[in-house]
Order: C-alpha cells, then structure tokens, then sequence
C-alpha cells in the first residue's frame, strides 16, 4: 500500500491525484486480527504541510461473536483522512524536521506515502465494539454452556418450569 509521490510533491498546493487500493496482502490490525481488503481508493492532495490522504477502503475482518464467541467474518468499511510530512525536501534533498504534532504520518526519504499504518488505526477505531454473528444469533446457553445455534438445548425450557433447582442441577452436572 505504498504511492510514490515523488511527482505530487513537485505540484502545487491544490493539486490531486487519485488511486486504486488493491492488494492481495491482508492487513494485521494486531497479533491475531487480519483485514481482508477487497478494495478501495485514495484520493491525494497536495496541501502546504505535505499530502492530505483521503480515501475508503472496503474488505472483512475476522472477528469472534460477542454473543456465541464463534468466529466469523465480518463485512467492514473504512474512511480514512490523514496528513503525510516529507522528511526529506523533494526538490533539495534537504532534511525536512519531522512533524510537531506526533498524529501526522510521514513520507519515507525514498518519497513513498504508506497506507498501511492508517488504514490499520482507522479500521481498528471503526470495529463494531459487540459484534454479532448474525442478528439471530442465539448465543451460548447460560446453564449448559452450549452454542445455541448448534445445539438448541431445552435448559431454558427446564429451568422454567422447576426455577429454584436449576442452579442446583448445573451444580450436579
Ligand atoms: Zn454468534
Ligand atoms: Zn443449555
């Protein structure tokens, strides 16, 4: 997810460019939590402090079921708007300072804006905080621990009709 923008650089402050975000390689968003992208695009301009990155990406995200803790994919969008620095003057060659203000990305000495590190941030800010499966997820049962969707179990059905032992009767299992 790198674009040279070597070139955009060079433009004036206004200029745009736009470019599809394709990659067969999933994204991290941490140890165990990889993003699937299907695709997207990113929008550059060319603002006074560098690049202002704006785009939309789309894919799933492999994610455990708040109610039945199965793991399932999750259909996702993300919107990302995030500045770029250059550390290094495109036409000088300079040392650039890095940026004050630690929230801006910054462009590699080779001129290379990558969009991995924003798009892992701004996907992770917008994962479902309970996901669910499926809306109709039944969940696990809270007396024998079963998945529900699996296994329609009939504790809830017992435990309505004879209340005060249930608690007893998970004991004795
Ligand atoms: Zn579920
Ligand atoms: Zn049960």
């Amino acid at each position: 997810m790198q674009i040279n923008v070597a070139q955009l650089l060079k433009w004036p402050v206004g200029t745009t460019r736009s470019y599809p975000i394709d990659t067969d390689e999933p994204l991290m968003l941490d140890d165990t939590t990889t993003f699937t992208l299907s695709g997207g695009r990113v929008r550059l301009d060319r603002i006074d402090s560098g690049i202002l990155a704006r785009g939309d990406v789309a894919g799933s995200v492999e994610l455990e079921c708040g109610r039945c803790l199965e793991m399932f994919q999750a259909p996702i969008q993300v919107h990302f708007e995030e500045e770029f620095a250059p550390l290094i003057e495109v036409n000088t060659g300079a040392l650039l300072p890095p940026p004050e203000d630690e929230l801006i990305f910054t462009i590699d000495p080779n001129h290379l804006l990558d969009l991995s590190e924003a798009i892992r941030q701004n996907t992770i800010a917008s994962l479902p905080i309970q996901p669910i499966c499926t809306p109709t997820c039944a969940g696990l049962c809270a007396i024998c621990g079963g998945n529900r969707n699996l296994n329609p179990c009939t504790c809830a059905d017992d435990e309505g009709e004879n209340r005060p032992f249930a608690a007893l009767r998970s004991l004795l299992h």
